[in-house]
């Protein structure tokens, strides 16, 4: 890969399930907006995916559709799009990031606190306590300095910091401090069936209800928005209960519209004119990456070995830093 010279930035997102509308929102849409004025690694973190349990061919489809989505929502193809796992400096930075890394600084995410809670410390694996020092490694191999990432990436971002300050400090500058670029619309898409939680993937697979996934046909789309949680109230009124503000959000990021717009879209309108409102704007944003993404996959094998060309390009970047932080903790 060539340098641009335009600041690098580094997105990742995991291939554990078809990617739904807050990933859209909240971060693919603005990786496309934004990928001319960066140098953008794409990277599909198929070994953040294994923390929790796969089905192995399940595993690889989601991978290919993740990678035809990307690309049908307007990535473009000289931009460096890989699959985490075909560049195994990730997993060997990691482990010394882990050795470097108090527990308890582990401990304290709210990712795996959630986690635990839910599934309990025998059932799921360590690699659940140690992601973060997966996801550090993968910005710093590649010297990010900006990292598109959601509300709930940030506390994962601040610890990718703190380890690299930690390693700066102990063996001189090695590592590139990365910021993290929010952009305020569509920060946290919420589920639709419980305006509480943010939408995800991984909460999708079991409560189909919960997100609307890119991929998912208009029927289906109006019928997950019909249903979507609001509150007793007969119309819109502001201020909104937190499911009415959800789909409002979800209208005024796919518009680009403000809060004072919506609020006379729709103030006083009954909640049926709100969610056909939202169907529409939806279906009209996904039907056009839809029909790229059929045309896409018509052709796995020449998906496949773009993967593998870009990662064979980042190869050598990623090895130059795992190189760097080898010698300087004393492995070289
Ligand atoms: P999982 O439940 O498996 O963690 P996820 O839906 O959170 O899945 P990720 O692969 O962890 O998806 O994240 C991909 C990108 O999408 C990240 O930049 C993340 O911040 C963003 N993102 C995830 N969920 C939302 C959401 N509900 N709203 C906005 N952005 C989101
Ligand atoms: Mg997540």
């Amino acid at each position: 890969m060539q340098s641009s010279g335009k600041p690098r930035v580094f997105s990742g997102i995991q291939p554990d399930a078809s990617p739904h509308l807050g990933n859209y929102l909240g971060a693919i849409r603005n990786w496309v907006r934004n990928q001319d004025r960066y140098e953008n690694i794409f990277c599909i973190v198929d070994l953040h995916a294994i923390t929790l349990p796969q089905d192995p061919a399940k595993l690889r489809e989601f991978t290919l559709e993740l990678a035809g989505v990307l690309l049908a929502t307007g990535i473009k193809e000289d931009q460096a799009l890989f699959v985490q796992s075909h560049v195994p400096a990730h997993a060997e930075l990691a482990w010394i990031f882990e050795c470097f890394t108090p527990i308890g600084w582990l401990e304290r995410m709210t990712q795996f606190k959630d986690r635990t809670a839910r599934h309990g410390s025998e059932r799921i694996g360590a690699g659940v306590l140690t992601y973060p020092s997966l996801m550090a490694a993968d910005i710093m191999l590649y010297d990010a300095k900006y990292v598109p990432v959601g509300e709930d990436q940030r506390q994962h971002l601040e610890y990718t910091r703190d380890i690299a300050q930690r390693m700066n400090q102990r063996f001189g500058n090695i590592l590139v401090l990365p910021e993290p670029l929010i952009e305020k619309a569509g920060a946290e898409i919420k589920g639709l069936d419980d305006p509480q939680k943010k939408m995800s993937k991984s909460f999708a697979r079991d409560n189909p209800g919960h997100a609307i996934f890119m991929l998912d046909p208009p029927d289906v789309i109006r019928k997950k928005i019909a249903r979507a949680q609001t509150d007793a109230e007969p119309a819109v009124r502001f201020p909104a209960g937190p499911g009415v503000t959800n789909l409002l959000e979800i209208y005024r990021t796919i518009k680009d519209q403000d809060w004072p717009a919506v609020e006379r879209e729709f103030a006083g309108k009954p909640y049926s004119v709100l969610k056909s409102a939202v169907a529409d704007a939806v279906i009209e944003v996904l039907a056009p990456i839809q029909h790229r993404y059929r045309q896409i996959r018509s052709d796995d094998a020449a998906l496949r070995q773009q993967l593998r060309r870009a990662a064979e390009r980042l190869t050598p970047i990623a090895n130059a830093t795992l190189l760097r932080v080898q010698e300087a903790v004393g492995l070289r």
